[in-house]
This record gives C-alpha cells, structure tokens and sequence, in this order.
C-alpha cells in the first residue's frame, strides 16, 4: 500500500520536525521519517545534552569561586563530590520528557511519524520499512553525522555521540578537533575534573572567529582549561594493554597516555544512504545539497533544509528554514526565505564566547579599514572581581562601519556573553548605529551594559 502527504520531512530533527508541524499547521497532510530518535542532532546528541554538561562545568567553576563568596565553611562540611552517572542519567530523562512533549505536538498537529530509515525511489516516491510513501514536497533534513579521520587506530577515539554515551567520567582525554564541539567538550571534562589535552592541527582553536575571541580563549586556557597542543596532528592511534591511548602526532611527540580520546573535527552530510542519485539531486563536492535562497533544491518538488546543506549549522537556523519553506509553499507567501546573514551564536566554551556580524578581519575587506569605527573593552566581571584566583578579563568588541557607525560586528568573551546576545543581534537585524547603542540607557550592574557605554 502506498500512502500519499502533502508534505513529506526525511528526517524528525530540528529542520524536519519544524517543517512538517508548520505545514500541518496550514492544513496539509504532513508526516516526518525518523530513523532514530524524534528530535534528531540537537535533542539528543548535541545542543541539549551539551548544554547540560556545559552547566555542570559552571556549577564546578562556581564552587572554585565559592570560598571567596564565603562558602568555605559549607564546603569543608562535605568534600564536593561530582557524581557523571547521576548527571547523565538526569539529562536523559529530561530528554526522554522533551520526546514526549514533541509527539503531543505531533498529535495536536495531526502530523504522522513514521519510524524507519528512508531512501528514495524517485522523485516523489520514498520507500520506508518496506513501504512506499509518496508526496506532492518533499524535504531532505537529514542532518549530518560526526567525521573521524582515516588514520590507524582512529577506531579507538569516540566522537561526540560517544561523548553524550559515557556513563564514567575519563580521568584523562584527548580531544581532536578545533570547532565548537572540540573547545566546549574539552572545557567540560576540564570543568569537571578530567586531565583534559586538546590538539589543534594549526595555531590555535576557532580560527573562524574573530581573533579577539579565540586569543583570549587560548590566554585563558592556559591559566585554567585544558592543556593546548597546536600545530598537533594524530597520524596514529595506540591502544596499550590497560586500554589506555597513546596519540602519535606526524611532528613525533605522543599525547597521552588517556582514558579517551575524542575526534570533534567536523561533520559529514547525511546524505550518501539514502539513494539520492534517483531524483536528480546533484550534490556538491563535500556531500552537501545546494540550495537556492529558498531551499529549493535542482530538482523541483525537493528541497533541503538544515545541517546537510552545509550552511550555518546551527538548530535555530535548521527550524526558521523549515519553517518559511513552508510558510512560503503553503501560505501564500511567495518571497519568503530565510536571510542566512547576521546569524548570532554561542560557543558554550569556558569562558563563553558570543558572537554576532562580521569579525574584524571580514569587515576590513568588506568595508575598508578607513571606514570602520573598532571598540574594545576589557574588564573583570563582577561575578569574578571578588574572587581571589578567577579574576579573568571579559572582552567585547564592536564593529562599526561607515559615517553612521552602523554596528557590523558584536563579540564577546567572559560570563554572561551567552544570555546578553540576543537582544543585540535584533538591534544589529534592524540596522542599529553606535549612536542608537549609546542612546540606550545601561542595565546596571551587568557586563551587557558595556556595550551601551563603549
Ligand atoms: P538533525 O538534527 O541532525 O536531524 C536529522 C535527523 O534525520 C536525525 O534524527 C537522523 O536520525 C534522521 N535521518 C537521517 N537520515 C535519515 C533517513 N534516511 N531516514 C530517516 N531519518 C533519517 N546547534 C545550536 O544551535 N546550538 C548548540 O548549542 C549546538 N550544539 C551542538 C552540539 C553538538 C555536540 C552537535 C553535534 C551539534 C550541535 N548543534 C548546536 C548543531 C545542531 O544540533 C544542528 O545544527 C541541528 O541539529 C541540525 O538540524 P537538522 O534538522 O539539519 O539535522
Ligand atoms: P567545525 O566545523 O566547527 O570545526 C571542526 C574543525 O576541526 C575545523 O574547522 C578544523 O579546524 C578542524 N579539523 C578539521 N579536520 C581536521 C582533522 N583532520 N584533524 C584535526 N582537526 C581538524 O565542526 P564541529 O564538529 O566542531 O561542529 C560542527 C558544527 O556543529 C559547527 O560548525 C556548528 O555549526 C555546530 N555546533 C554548534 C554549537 C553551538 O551552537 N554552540 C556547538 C557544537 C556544534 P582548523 O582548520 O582550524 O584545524
């Protein structure tokens, strides 16, 4: 028997999920593929079970601070214990809830589910648990999966599902990789108490990001974070007799020995299972599906949203595209897109890194140096200032281009840069000026509000 949609998700993570649930909501007949588990890469592998590690690291750098704030007394009671199997078994059981709270939205949808791995057949036809399903649109959201490098002993290392699937906490790790996931992993096992090694290939980690943010990242990792190796590139992997790892470098120095090791050094589209060849759909070099502004792949009736087309891979960007892709299939509204430009994001590193616009190597070649206007501040925030021993710098830089001062770029390195960046990036998506910063009145005391008195 063949069942027939209106609109068809491969794949129930954040893109697929968002999409289908919207195009219900407007009256079609939507169902989602998931092969694994409803809620995809975010849910259940990446942003919330990270974010949960990411805070027990702050609740382990606050106790550092906690003598200071005159909690010693409390903290000689008992000698702090931190317990990784109750936190996990916790964050899963918040993940089990947010399962259960996703299939009430698909009931109160009317979206179907549909558990299995799909390929396709051709163009308007995908076969699923030996089923047929056809539909009028169909979008490709399935994600990525992480890489690891094709060296001897690669076998030995986890990747960052492994990470989200240790019970025990490592009293050693390597960590592989020079992305977010590298730098927030390697912060949480240091955090909580892990020997932590991260190896870098080049000079240093988040190259990408402006130098201000990963400079200070490296400045501060060498007082308290994990151990920095740059210009360090595995060219194989040892497994002793206790199991421990020893990580061969092509420079000759080992690391280790380790517990485990992690590769976090980029992720693979998902899209070379799934017999992609019978629509049509020509990928790019790297696996990717191109898209135009619209999500509309080369083949019409097909589209693609999320990780796997290689842009901004980020959760919130996967759902604002499912999203207006449907908006604008099935509710009149034919320019709708979504802008790619200006996208805000954190990296839930220790300390943690927000970021919004251009950085200021992108905004010299995009604006001139002469006409740019680059703030910068330095201070203790106050959270640390009474601290005998964490007094790091919070940074902040503002990227200004032209007469007008139009605010390009917002950076920000120190406590409390994740919670204070959203509002700026509204600012910056409506256009705001230096002088519209200044013309707003600080929220006292906070470190948001150096950015209104730069
Ligand atoms: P996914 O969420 O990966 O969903 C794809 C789904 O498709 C999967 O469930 C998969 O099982 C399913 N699937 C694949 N092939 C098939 C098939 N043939 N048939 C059926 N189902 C299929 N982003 C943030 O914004 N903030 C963060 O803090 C953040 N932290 C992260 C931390 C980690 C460790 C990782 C790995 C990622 C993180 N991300 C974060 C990125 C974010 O998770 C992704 O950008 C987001 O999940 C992408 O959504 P998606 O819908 O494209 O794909
Ligand atoms: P990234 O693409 O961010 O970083 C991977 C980095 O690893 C590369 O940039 C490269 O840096 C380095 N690298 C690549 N290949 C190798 C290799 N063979 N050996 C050693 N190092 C290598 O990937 P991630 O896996 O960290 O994350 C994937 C994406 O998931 C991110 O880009 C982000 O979009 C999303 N994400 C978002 C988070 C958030 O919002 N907080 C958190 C986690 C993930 P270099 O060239 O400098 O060596």
């Amino acid at each position: 028997m063949t069942q027939h949609f209106d609109y068809l998700a491969i794949g129930g993570g954040s893109g697929g999920i968002a999409s289908a649930n919207r195009a219900a909501k407007l009256g079609k007949k939507a169902a989602v593929i998931e092969a694994k588990y409803i809620g995809g890469t975010c849910v259940n592998v990446g942003c919330v079970p990270k974010k949960a590690m990411w805070y027990a690291g702050q609740i382990s750098d606050a106790l550092k601070y906690a003598n200071d704030y005159g909690f010693g007394d409390y903290l000689a009671q008992d000698k702090p214990t931190f317990d990784w199997a109750k936190l996990v078994a916790n964050r899963e059981a918040y993940i089990e809830r947010i399962h259960a709270a996703y299939q009430r939205g698909f009931d109160a949808n009317d979206v179907t589910v549909i558990n299995g791995f799909a390929k396709f057949v051709d163009k308007n036809t995908v076969e699923v648990n030996g089923e047929l399903i056809t539909a009028d649109h169909i979008t490709i959201a399935t994600g990525g999966r992480p890489a690891a490098p094709a060296i001897e002993g690669a076998e030995y290392g986890i990747d960052s599902d492994g990470f989200f699937a240790l019970t025990e906490q490592p009293k050693s790790v390597a960590v592989v990789g020079a992305g977010y996931i590298a730098v927030e992993l390697a912060g949480v096992f240091y955090a909580l108490g892990s020997e932590t090694h991260l190896l870098v290939r080049k000079e240093k980690p988040l190259r990408g990001f402006d130098n201000m943010l990963s400079d200070t990242l490296v400045e501060q990792m060498a007082k308290h974070g994990p151990t920095l190796h740059n210009h360090s590139t595995p060219e194989r992997v040892e497994k002793l007799a206790d199991g421990r790892l020893v990580v061969h470098l092509t420079n000759g120095k080992t690391i280790g020995p380790v517990d485990t090791l992690v590769w976090a050094i980029g992720r693979e589209p998902a899209t070379d299972n799934i017999n992609i060849e019978s629509t049509g759909i020509e990928l790019d070099e790297r696996g990717f599906i191109p898209t135009d502004k619209f999500q509309n792949t080369n083949v019409e009736g097909i589209y693609a949203v999320g990780d796997n087309t290689g842009r901004a891979q980020l959760t919130p960007v996967a759902v604002a595209a499912g999203r207006r892709l449907c908006e604008r299939l099935f509710n009149n509204k034919p320019n709708e897109h979504l802008d790619y430009s200006g996208i805000a994001t954190v990296v839930f590193s220790h300390p943690v890194i927000g970021t919004v616009g251009l950085t200021e190597e992108e905004a010299i070649a995009e604006y001139g140096e002469d006409n740019l206007t680059v703030y910068n501040s330095q201070f203790t925030a106050l959270y640390q200032a009474i601290t005998e021993d964490y007094r790091d710098p919070t940074r902040m830089k503002l990227i200004c281009a032209g007469k007008e001062e139009k605010v390009v770029g917002l950076h920000s390195i120190g406590f409390g840069s994740d919670e204070l960046l959203q509002g700026f990036a509204v600012a910056m998506k409506m256009g705001a000026t230096k002088a519209d910063f200044d013309n707003t009145i600080a929220i006292h005391p906070t470190s948001a509000e150096e950015f209104v008195t730069l």
